[in-house]
């Protein structure tokens, strides 16, 4: 069986060379994530274009996701690494210079006011852990309850109902603004809190405008998770922040939580921070990296990502192939059956969209199709990839080949669980589209003559109109 979860890296001065993203790509990266909390616009811009002419030149569908900072708060500057020991006292100031010996700077312009007695801090993606102690004149003053060393510009969790700015920032808007323009494929929207953090993103819908993926990592996103999901493309579960806002041991149960919620609803779900957290500076992961990797695709994620491990790390590509193996072996011991049932029961449409309901039906249909004529393969003939996310929510044992005319919903496909996305050069009437997806699909290798197929398609070529299932075989 060929993996069907789908691997998200984030690219970093480790993977910024031609050559090393080549080989991740080869390794099996599906989308390639720009951090654009580090370095500058012009910076990011930069490796959305290498990123795009290595894929175009490998000839592999690579989508490409920027992750806009939000109101990320960090410290300022540490000219060298530093020790910050259990139970030292230390003072925070805002500001934007470096940090020194005696004063740490937080770029939180409201830190004194907005932060009470008792409040935790959190450094990085929880290293070193500070109680505030109580503030005189223009500092706050903290004692560290778990040590650890920092360096460079350590983001800083702050509590987020303490924190009163809200998701997308002028910054993250004028980010927005320039990858748009380049053409982005996905936009990561941090420390959203509501549904209406998402619409502020105000792009079009995809494919015309970047699938919206929403971070949760909040716990007011935890809260509001449905309407988020609604107003989203897709979500990711990012485990670093949501880690520092809620007790370590709900994670895992958040997790599965807000997968299976996702999953229900037809959007992708990522799984991120961590995952393979060892390999930063190690040739293979710890026993637990492996089972976390292989435990979210049994929890029915649809894709898992890797961080600092492909962007800072000793060996990204090799990071790549370890996570590409682990997830493939999940994905054969994956409880097909039981998890379709499940959404069977527990699935949820959109309310008041009767496309929405047409397609909810048809795909519950093809999957049952597919699996009781044990087909080779499930075309699906799909403008948006909405009918591609909707029949990946039961999972399918038969592979998914999505047929789009839309270079950018082939893009968006690559993020999506168990699809392999396919341009078409237009969707025709039904009856040619599937003479046509047929011949490609034989063509280029994908099926046999002879071979059975569901094929799911509209019977007109408009959009949300998917209305027709065949079951063919193929000439
Ligand atoms: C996270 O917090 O887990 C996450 C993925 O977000 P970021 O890397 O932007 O902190």
């Amino acid at each position: 069986m060929n993996r069907r979860t789908k691997i998200i890296a984030s690219i970093g001065p480790a993977s910024d060379d031609e050559a090393t993203l080549k080989d991740m790509i080869e390794a099996g990266m599906d989308v390639a994530r720009i951090n654009l909390s580090h370095g500058t616009l012009e910076d990011g811009l930069e490796r959305y274009r290498r990123i795009r002419a290595v894929s175009e030149s490998a000839n592999k569908n690579v989508a490409i996701l920027a992750d806009l900072p939000g109101p990320k708060v960090r410290l300022g500057e540490f000219a060298e690494k530093r020790l910050l020991s259990p139970g030292d006292e230390l003072f925070l100031t805002p500001g934007e210079g470096p940090s020194t010996e005696e004063v740490i700077t937080v770029d939180y312009e409201t830190l004194l006011s907005d932060m009470v007695e008792g409040d935790k801090l959190i450094v990085g993606d929880g290293s070193v852990v500070m109680r505030v102690i109580g503030s005189t004149g223009d500092k706050l003053q903290v004692r560290i309850e778990y040590g650890g060393s920092v360096q460079g510009k350590p983001g800083l969790h702050i509590p987020s109902e303490r924190l009163k700015i809200s998701t997308p920032t002028r910054e993250d808007l004028r980010l927005l603004d320039a990858f748009v323009s380049a053409g982005i494929d996905m936009v990561g929207l941090s420390f959203v809190r509501s549904a209406h953090d998402v619409r502020r993103v105000g792009t079009e819908p995809a494919p015309r405008g970047p699938l919206v993926v929403a971070k949760i990592e909040t716990k007011a996103a935890v809260e509001n998770l449905d309407g988020i999901i609604l107003a989203a493309g897709a979500v990711m579960v990012a485990r670093g922040d949501l880690g520092a806002e809620c007790s370590l041991h709900e994670l895992p149960h958040l997790q599965k939580d807000i997968i299976a919620r996702c999953i229900a609803l037809g959007r992708p779900a990522i799984t991120a921070t961590q995952m393979l957290e060892s390999m930063v500076t190690a040739p293979a992961p710890t026993r637990a990296e492996a089972s976390d990797v292989a435990n979210a695709v049994f929890d029915g994620t649809s894709a898992v990502m890797l961080s600092a491990e492909t962007a800072v790390g000793v060996d990204p590509a090799n990071v790549v192939s370890t996570m590409a193996a682990i997830a493939q072996r999940a994905d054969e011991n994956f409880d097909y059956e039981g998890w379709a049932h499940h959404i069977k029961r527990d699935r949820l449409i959109e309310p008041q969209s009767v496309d929405a309901a047409v397609t909810d039906v048809m795909t519950m249909a093809t999957w049952r199709a597919a699996m009781e004529m044990g087909v080779k393969a499930i075309f699906c003939i799909s403008r948006s990839g909405f009918t591609v996310r909707a029949i990946a929510r039961f999972r399918p044992k038969a592979p998914i080949l999505a047929f789009s005319p839309e270079e950018r919903t082939v893009r968006q496909l690559a993020m999506s669980w168990g699809a392999t996305a396919i341009k078409i050069d237009r969707i025709e009437s039904n009856d040619e589209s599937v003479r046509n997806v047929l011949r490609i699909a034989r063509d280029e290798g994908y099926v046999r003559s002879g071979d059975i197929v569901a094929v799911l398609g509209g019977s007109t070529a408009t959009i949300g109109a998917t209305d027709t299932l065949r079951m063919v075989r193929c000439p």
